[in-house]
């Protein structure tokens, strides 16, 4: 648990979502010193510590109460609470927002030129991805037998690499897979940020503090409507 006073959020340290959340933070009036290139930046303002860590430590540092905020994709929250599920460790994390950055989708895609192709010819496949336990839903959902390469970067050469036939990757614009020779499929999962907090959190001067927070947030995202 966090047991300091001061409330801790987790963000991305150097990717994607970084630029966002900081901005965000900015615009909720959170002034923070983060020239500095440390792990945590103190806020000058208000009692909250950042702690800016990979996208796939945020998830956990949450659920276990390291953090009491975090900002990620819902694309590694949903991996990081499957996978947990599966040990059977805590993976519960209560939603307080949507946020309006991170778009992506993780869709499936296969090498351009095969042409077209629909769901029967994953069978007997082997698909690279990031994302093993999101794919091995879907491959269930949709009645599949394919298997599971897990690679945590790269993915998109992987076919190419004669790792796998098939890739199941995230997607924005499609230029990388275009890029690639290769042939965007079906949408496993659309994902956005997010903003969690630890679902145990019951220090009243943090909720006092988030509760300040939240309209601010509304009122951000309104604005950008
Ligand atoms: P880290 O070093 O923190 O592990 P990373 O390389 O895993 O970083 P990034 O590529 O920075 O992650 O992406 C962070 C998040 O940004 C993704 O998990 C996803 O939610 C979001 N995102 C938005 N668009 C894209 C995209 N086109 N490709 C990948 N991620 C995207
Ligand atoms: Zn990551």
């Amino acid at each position: 648990m966090n047991n300091s006073n001061r409330l801790r959020i987790a963000i991305q340290k150097g990717g994607r979502l970084s630029k966002d959340c900081q901005e965000l933070l900015k615009q909720l009036g959170i002034k923070l010193n983060l020239r500095e290139q440390r792990l945590i930046a103190h806020s000058t303002n208000m009692p909250i510590d950042v702690l800016r860590v990979r996208d796939d430590d945020i998830p956990g540092l949450v659920m276990e109460g390291v953090c009491d905020l975090g900002i990620v994709g819902e694309n590694v929250l949903v991996e990081v609470q499957a996978e947990r599920l599966r040990q059977g460790i805590p993976s519960e994390v209560t939603k307080l927002s949507k946020l309006d950055f991170g778009y992506c989708r993780l869709a499936l895609a296969w090498p351009q030129e095969l042409g077209k192709q629909d769901k029967s010819w994953f069978e007997g496949k082997r698909i690279a991805t990031t994302y093993p336990e999101i794919l091995k839903q879907y491959l269930k959902r949709e009645g599949i037998n394919a298997s599971t390469v897990m690679l945590t970067g790269s993915v998109e050469v992987a076919p190419r690499a004669g790792l796998a036939d098939a890739i199941c990757d995230l997607v924005s614009t499609g230029a990388t897979l275009e890029a690639n020779g290769l042939m965007q499929g079906d949408t496993i999962l659309e994902s956005n940020a997010c903003l969690i907090q630890n679902k145990d959190l019951q220090d009243t001067d943090k909720l006092a503090l988030i509760n300040k927070l939240m309209p601010r947030l509304r009122g951000v995202r309104q604005a950008k409507e």
